[in-house]
């Protein structure tokens, strides 16, 4: 095989080579990609911190009614046992039961905002724990199929490799670092000629190159410097 044939086919192995490594690089993206389940999880422990706190808040104003509301049997029982035959500190008394009925109400429309508040926080919760877990059965199906087919890809990637050193071997050191440069520069560092047309940048090669790329000479073509091979 001329030296643009070795060359045309370690480029061959390269591209294959590269297109694998791509495939490779976008299934370990997915695999680690876990920012979505993330922010969920953190949605959902935020959540049930709010859902705690809000719960602490509802029993704390239940014992600060059930006080109130004790304090207010208290002075019911005195003032219908009577024990207590005083006016005015009757007048007392029943002004006092007046004032704890009037707070107890206002505690009363506060403890169902509170309860209000508790249950539209466990509505959302619920909501996020149900997305979790989906995106948590996502998440494994994704796993469970991804890394098998990373041990695939990894698997031609070390074939390919090993395949690479069959012609990279063969060419000297020089070629195979002009092949490099132009690879860098111009993606393609060799191409075919076709109809006398460089399949690079679509220029006609000049006879006497043809003939010598023909002749098996390794030659660069005039318009784009890519190797040029004639199959
Ligand atoms: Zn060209």
């Amino acid at each position: 095989m001329s030296l643009a044939g070795q060359l045309y086919k370690l480029q061959q192995l390269d591209m294959e080579l590269q297109k694998k490594q791509q495939e490779l690089s976008e299934v370990e993206n997915q695999l680690s990609d876990n920012k979505v389940l993330v922010a969920t999880e953190y949605k959902l422990a935020s959540q049930k911190e709010q859902m705690e706190d809000a719960r602490r808040k509802q029993k704390s104003s239940e014992w600060e009614l059930e006080d109130l509301q004790e304090k207010v049997r208290k002075i019911d029982n005195k003032l219908y046992s009577g024990t207590t035959k005083d006016s005015k500190e009757l007048v007392n008394l029943e002004k006092e039961v007046k004032g704890l009925k009037s707070q107890i109400r206002m505690r009363e429309d506060a403890l169902l905002g509170l309860m209000g508040q508790v249950e539209e926080i466990e509505a959302e919760a619920k909501i996020t724990a149900e997305e979790l877990e989906r995106l948590k059965r996502e998440w494994e199906q994704r796993q469970e199929t991804l890394r098998p087919r990373k041990g695939e890809i990894e698997t031609v990637l070390a074939k390919l490799r090993g395949d690479r050193n069959g012609p990279a071997q063969q060419i000297d050191s020089e070629t195979l670092n002009i092949y490099e440069r132009i690879k860098l520069t111009s993606g393609q560092a060799i191409v075919k000629v076709e109809k006398g047309r460089c399949l690079g940048c679509h220029v006609t090669v000049p006879t006497s190159q043809w003939q010598k790329v023909k002749a098996g000479d390794l030659i660069q073509c005039n318009n784009c410097s890519r190797i040029l091979y004639l199959e």
